[in-house]
């Protein structure tokens, strides 16, 4: 494969270096990315994009960038908001605001995405079609990319695929992780359970909702063992169980919070309805009631083979066959990205892992994109694009 694009200009990655300092020192967390939003905006507006709209699902911004007319439109998208996590990397563009940290790298990848927006509108006259830039909030739980399809991210115009790149450790810095299926679906849920309370003296007078709890707790781990296919990885954690006050007082209510993944949406589904049919069936044969709320839901992300495969091909053009990574086993975390794809009523797409230099854990306090991984990254993208727009 012939690529666009070997070597990043000096003063574009320059300039991705502030960027991401100055996000990384003003961290916001999801939906609050006002001034993150902002300064996007008024990147890619000073770059003469054709079309630059801010406010999307209240802080997303969205860019068009036309090359020639009737080629494809291809979009790139990137997330931008930060986690309720104190920093601890001591860096000299530490986060400064207390409590918020840029701790699963977004910062990085908003950075490299102005960035190739800056190349690519450089060299519009290059362009074989239309970009289209996708720059989403709240990525970390509450479903920033199902907000920007519902105003219309994927229309006016439709693009003809998605691409996205994510930083992530275990890699060297610049490698590319891929996978069919990179990350899993998720359900958050609440079970809210209601006894009678009393002395902790006199339980027979009570209706005990820890032991209703309790006994839900270790059956739920049966829909895992006993109701889904072996042959599919699933995981259902709880990982919060709220309840009582005092050593003597048996409480009126307690919860259960927890968490359901899977590959595919319909096991997502099952396990919701078996965790609704277990919980209700235990707290009534125990004499109290349950409910089931599901709080928050991200569809699993199916990258579409052929995207997977020019992500290979580019990949290897870069940085030789070792340069890609096969992801081994399954992830079960999760990525709202989803919500982008076909089989969402979305387009085709691929995300990619992208390898920054840290060993720190994606959301831990010590975690930091560093600059090292901006360049790959930006070469990455913009030789995607092309190679998408040429017709690979
Ligand atoms: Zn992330």
């Amino acid at each position: 494969m012939e690529l666009w694009i070997k070597e990043v200009p000096e003063d574009i990655l320059g300039e991705a270096r502030q960027v991401r300092e100055d996000l990384h020192r003003h961290p916001e967390l999801s939906y609050e990315e006002e001034r993150t939003g902002a300064l996007v905006a008024e990147h890619l507006r000073g770059l003469g994009l054709d079309e630059v709209r801010a406010g999307v699902a209240r802080t997303g911004v969205v860019g068009v960038l036309r090359g020639r007319a009737g080629g494809p439109c291809v979009a790139l998208r990137a997330d931008m908001d930060a986690l309720p996590v104190t920093e601890e990397t001591g860096l000299p563009y530490a986060s400064e605001r207390e409590g918020v940290m840029h701790a699963c790298g977004h910062d990085g990848n908003t950075a490299v995405l102005m960035a190739v927006a800056r190349l690519l509108s450089e060299r519009r006259d290059e362009l074989p079609g239309a970009v289209k830039f996708i720059f989403q909030p709240a990525e970390e739980g509450y479903a920033g990319a199902k907000a920007m399809v519902e105003e219309g991210c994927l229309e006016a115009p439709p693009p003809d695929a998605i691409l996205a790149l994510h930083g992530a450790t275990g890699l060297e810095v610049g490698q590319l992780r891929v996978a069919a299926v990179p990350n899993a679906g998720m359900t958050s849920f609440r079970i809210d359970i209601r006894g009678r309370g009393g002395h902790g003296a006199v339980p027979h007078e009570t209706v005990d909702p820890i032991m209703i709890g309790a006994q839900i707790l270790s059956a739920a781990q049966t829909i895992v063992s006993r109701e889904t296919r072996p042959d599919l990885p699933v995981v259902l954690s709880i990982c919060a169980f709220q309840a009582g006050s005092k050593a003597n007082i048996i409480p009126e209510t307690a919860s259960l919070l927890g968490t359901t993944r899977a590959t595919e949406m319909e096991t997502l589904d099952r396990m919701r309805g078996a965790l609704e049919r277990v919980a209700g069936g235990i707290a009534e044969s125990m004499r109290g009631q349950a409910t089931l709320t599901q709080t928050e839901s991200y569809p699993p992300v199916h990258n579409d083979p052929e995207l997977l495969e020019l992500v290979r091909r580019v990949g290897a053009a870069l940085g030789g066959e070792r340069n890609v990574v096969e992801l081994e086993g399954q992830r079960m975390t999760s990525e709202d990205f989803s919500y982008f794809l076909e089989d969402q009523g979305g387009v085709p797409g691929v995300i990619f892992g992208l390898g920054v230099g840290t060993d720190a854990a994606l959301h831990s306090p010590h975690f930091d994109f560093g600059h090292a991984a901006l360049g790959p990254g930006i070469l990455t993208l913009c030789n995607l694009a092309m190679a998408y727009l040429r017709g690979r």
